[in-house]
């Protein structure tokens, strides 16, 4: 692996860092095999979903546990190499983009559930666990995961956290920050603290609500307790034909108004139905 490292970037041009000790140092930190550094091996990761801005990292790795990660960080402040987390890589505003010579800390490998706990309905999860898999692991007992961003099958709970995500059922159930009790971090230094907890009210400052939305920037979450909801006793679903955009937006200001909160609502146009009926015939819509 550190045959293929020179002193260049990945996409060959001159650096006036030399990567090969680098390499080496990290290689001693995580297995070899999780630490990346050719150039075919670095193009998957040169841009999250705002894929008009890419930019190659000069090294990927892929820590497993908290500990991995904070030698990871550690070893870059030291080195004063500036480093950028990833999670599932479907972030929209660019969070996960690497920057030029940097190490690329990615969190595909940390998937474990670490804890499922229903007398107190909260489970522990790594951050590269993703969102729908809480759902899936928990649904056979009657519980469930509430924020369901669109990109649920894919996107990762440090993402999530990092983004503060939410979905369709976040009007009447809240966002990502409604349902985070606690969260391990790794700061910037490579020191790891542990803020908030595992119930919802902890004493003193609300260091979870800083940390999330704050989009990676204050350190990388190694454990997220989340809250888990029991699943509704029945559900009903209304679709309702409007012959306009704002007759049907006048209807959702209603229902509100009225002291409704369906679990969901979402609105889709003519145009948007019919994309969805030539693609898909379902023939089901007025
Ligand atoms: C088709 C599609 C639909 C989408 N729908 C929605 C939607 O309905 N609602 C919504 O809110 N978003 C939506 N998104 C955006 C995106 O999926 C969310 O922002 C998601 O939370 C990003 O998760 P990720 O794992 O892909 O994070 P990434 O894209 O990998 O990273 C996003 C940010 O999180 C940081 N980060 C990642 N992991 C950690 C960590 N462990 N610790 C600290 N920081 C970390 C990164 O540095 C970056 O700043 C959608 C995206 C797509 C492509």
């Amino acid at each position: 692996m550190v045959a293929a490292v020179d002193a260049r970037s990945a996409d060959g041009t001159a650096t006036g860092r030399d990567w090969r000790p680098i390499v080496q140092a990290l290689e001693k930190l995580l297995d070899a095999n999780r630490v990346m550094r050719r150039k075919e091996e670095l193009l998957v990761y040169e841009c999250d979903g705002l894929s008009s801005y890419r930019q190659r990292p000069a090294v990927v790795t892929l820590p497993k546990t908290t500990e991995e990660v904070a030698a990871v960080v550690r070893f870059c402040h030291e080195q004063e190499i500036p480093f950028v987390t990833r999670g599932a890589g479907t972030g929209l505003s660019g969070g996960a983009l690497p920057i030029e010579e940097c190490v690329l800390i990615v969190t595909t490998c940390m998937q474990q559930i670490l804890d499922i706990d229903y007398d107190n309905q909260r489970v522990v999860v790594q951050p590269g666990v993703i969102n729908n898999w809480i759902t899936q692991a928990v649904s056979g007992a009657g519980f469930y995961y509430a924020p369901d961003p669109s990109s649920q099958l894919a996107c990762s709970i440090g993402g999530n956290v990092a983004e503060n995500s939410g979905g369709v059922h976040c009007l009447k159930y809240g966002v990502t920050t409604n349902h985070v009790l606690g969260l391990k971090l790794v700061l910037p230094n490579g020191d790891v603290v542990d803020i908030g907890g595992a119930v919802a009210e902890m004493p003193g400052f609300d260091l979870t609500g800083v940390v999330v939305g704050s989009e990676g920037t204050l350190g990388i979450v190694t454990e997220v307790t989340l809250r888990i909801l029991k699943s509704a006793e029945s559900v009903q679903v209304l679709l309702a034909d409007f012959t306009s955009v704002e007759a049907a937006g006048g209807a959702v200001s209603d229902i509100i108004q009225a002291g409704i909160i369906p679990a969901g609502m979402e609105m889709m146009d003519n145009f948007s139905l019919n994309a969805v009926e030539d693609t898909v015939a379902t023939n089901c819509y007025p």
